[in-house]
């Protein structure tokens, strides 16, 4: 059985959520952008670009060029680059090694999908080595199109998907994309009562990636589909989700 493991970043291979919002912000201000909801969550969609571009446009009343969202994405990845190259970032417990497994297994493909940009991106996964496709916010501004296309770019002939992540963003789309889903993390309060302990872990030296990661939530337990999520243009096409 081939099984194709798409990760999330912040929160699931690293701890790298504070750090990675105090980047976002300070890159904000550097913008010259200062009206900021900085409730994260409660944006329709949980990347950096489409909060970019929602912060954009209640301070500018329009939304902004390629050219501004790209500059914006290297204020970021200098900021988190100088608040993390001393210190480094600590990976959840054993992702280095479960990835490493992985991505030697000849039953498993792996492949990343962020709600971070690029070049932040890639200062992340760096210490982990290019270990399969890399789906960002730079090719999508909508969550669930960023994990569709990384399945996308990892071809086919899989017989099952299954994502791994630490949001409920994640589990949404997971659910939306027919994966099964792993949850990282202390509790199951991020996806709800009805989540299965069995698929929720702390460290990933518990997980056995060849087990049964099905979801089955109840009736309108998960929230629906933000309208036009499922129509995806796969790079370099462009996406009906920068419109
Ligand atoms: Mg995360």
């Amino acid at each position: 059985m081939r099984t194709l493991i798409v990760f999330d970043i912040d929160g699931t291979l690293l701890r790298s959520v504070a750090q990675h919002q105090a980047a976002f912000l300070a890159a904000l201000h550097d913008t010259g952008l200062s009206d900021i909801d900085t409730a994260w969550g409660g944006y329709t969609h949980h990347t950096d670009s489409w909060i970019f571009r929602e912060v954009f446009r209640a301070n500018t009343g329009r939304v902004p060029s390629a050219a501004e969202t790209q500059r914006f994405a290297d204020v970021l990845h200098d900021r988190f680059r100088a608040a993390t190259e001393a210190a480094g970032v600590a990976e959840i417990p054993g992702a280095a090694e479960f990835l490493c497994a992985l991505a030697k297994a000849d039953d498993y493909d792996v492949a990343f999908a962020t709600g971070g940009m690029r070049e932040v991106t890639a200062v992340k996964l760096a210490p982990f080595g290019a270990l399969g496709p890399v789906a960002t916010a730079s090719d999508h501004t909508f969550r669930e199109h960023v994990v569709r296309e990384a399945i996308h770019q990892s071809g086919t002939g899989f017989d099952r998907v299954v994502s791994i992540g630490d949001g409920p963003w994640d589990m949404r789309a997971a659910v939306a994309t027919g994966s099964q889903f792993i949850g990282i993390g202390p509790s199951t309060a991020p996806f709800g009562d009805w989540f299965p302990e069995t698929h929720l872990f702390s460290s990933f030296g518990d997980v056995d990636p060849g087990a049964d990661f099905s979801l089955c939530p109840p009736e309108g337990a998960v929230a629906a589909e933000p309208h036009a999520d499922k129509a995806f243009a796969a790079r370099p096409a462009a996406c009906v989700c920068w419109e």
